[in-house]
């Protein structure tokens, strides 16, 4: 595949990259065209670790300090001194100080002290004996075995080394990330803006909720399965409604979107019937590519740019609108967002517990209802109503059971290949 074809040269020319065809692209391929077009943004904002959770980092994050930073006790007992023993227990040391974490030594470290979790250990000092482990007995600690050299205490830089990488560029910041940061003393990181993505579904049939719907019309479920799906992503979703198939009211969207947003989205009007309508628009405000995915559900896709902003139409059966968006969108929108490296979902083998009608040629999306047995093998069934329109199969579903291109018909106990929902939506 030739990676440096630009946009510009592909639609003037399909024939200049030799295996594009938008009639039969697959998933794979598709993916990696558009992966071809997709920059991540540069822009940065400084926040506060406190609103960090899920931002992409923008920079690495070295440590001004180590943690700890100083040698501290990990256990409530009696700190030491092992070179003042002799080689055969028992031993019996008088106490003759007291250390609480974050105070200052009451006494003296002659012999032994009494000393917290938490509390740097004194300088002369180099074994903790857990408070169990000793004999108490008017002022004196009685112990049988020799502690050994450091026990039970955390070494200055233990957790984290002064000038340590501790996150790289690119990071999508997790809860413990937030923490890890506190404990380095940083309040404030730079990070990627939000990715901004403006959706809006098209239709003449369909309804926005609130109103009364007409025979022949349909509530739009999309724009709201997407509110979803986008916010799994944590970017900065602008919703922009519900557009009649009006040439010119889709125009005016599409331009306003790509005016204000990284990423468009629409659904439906991409399907056959529809596409030359979209074409004659698109092709007017920006430069977008029509295919064919070998992929069920969800065959028509259309991909490409309106102004700096990256376009995207999906089919509107309320199945493909997901399954396209999760193929297509979510990992372009990932790459744009600066995350690296973009997290896989994982594939999970699983044993059918009924059998599956296929015919080879398209990747198939199935959905599916997992179970694990006894032994923890994953067993699967899939759903009976598998069509595109029908949105309950998502809702009753717990996974995709994805079918490569080449599979056929598959009979009971076969493996199968799932994708579990929890990681997805
Ligand atoms: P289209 O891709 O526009 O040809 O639409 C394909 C099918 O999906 C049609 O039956 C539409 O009524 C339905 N559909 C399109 N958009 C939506 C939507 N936003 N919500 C629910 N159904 C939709
Ligand atoms: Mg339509």
């Amino acid at each position: 595949m030739k990676k440096d074809v630009s946009l510009t040269d592909l639609i003037s020319d399909l024939n200049i990259a030799h295996d594009y065809d938008p009639n039969a692209m697959s998933v794979e391929q598709a993916k990696v065209w558009i992966a071809n077009f997709l920059n991540p943004i540069d822009q940065q904002e400084t926040i506060h670790i406190k609103n960090a959770l899920h931002r992409i980092l923008a920079e690495p994050v070295i440590s001004p300090i180590n943690v700890p930073n100083h040698d501290n006790s990990a256990m409530d007992g009696y700190a030491i001194n092992t070179t003042k023993l002799g080689n055969i227990g028992p031993f019996a040391l008088r106490v003759t100080g007291k250390l609480f974490a974050g105070n200052q030594i009451e006494g003296n470290t002659k012999e032994a002290i009494r000393i917290m979790t938490g509390a740097m250990i004194p300088s002369g000092l180099n074994a903790v004996i857990p408070q169990e482990q000793v004999e108490l007995n008017a002022g004196l600690i009685i112990f049988k075995t020799k502690p050994n050299v450091n026990q039970n205490i955390r070494q200055i830089g233990e957790d984290i080394n002064c000038g340590q990488t501790i996150l790289q560029r690119g990071r999508c910041l997790k809860a413990c990330d937030l923490g890890l940061l506190a404990s380095i003393g940083i309040d404030s990181i730079k990070v990627y803006r939000k990715i901004k993505v403006a959706f809006f579904s098209t239709g003449d049939e369909i309804i926005s909720l609130g109103n009364p719907l007409l025979p022949g019309q349909v509530y739009d479920s999309n724009r709201y399965s997407l509110i979803g799906l986008l916010k799994r992503l944590d970017v900065e979703a602008i919703d922009l409604g519900v557009i009649p198939d009006n040439k010119k009211i889709i125009e005016d969207t599409l331009k306003k979107a790509s005016d204000i947003a990284d990423v468009v989205i629409s659904t439906g009007g991409v399907s056959v019937g529809e596409a030359d309508y979209m074409k004659e628009i698109l092709k007017k405000i920006g430069k977008i590519l029509f295919w064919k995915i070998s992929m069920k559900p969800g065959r028509p896709l259309a991909y490409g740019k309106i102004g700096h902003s990256h376009y995207f139409g999906l089919p509107g059966n309320p199945v493909s609108t997901m399954v396209t968006f999760y193929q297509f969108v979510r990992e372009a929108v990932l790459t744009l967002s600066g995350q690296t490296p973009i997290p896989k979902i994982p594939l999970i083998k699983a044993k059918l517990l009924s059998p599956i009608k296929k015919v080879p040629g398209r990747r198939e999306f199935q959905r599916g209802i997992y179970e694990k047995d006894d032994e923890d093998i994953f067993k699967v069934s899939p759903l009976k109503d598998q069509g595109s329109g029908i949105l309950r199969s998502m809702s009753e579903a717990n996974c995709f059971i994805v079918l490569q291109e080449d599979t056929a018909h598959l009979e009971k106990d076969m493996w199968v290949d799932i994708q579990l929902f929890d990681s997805l939506f």
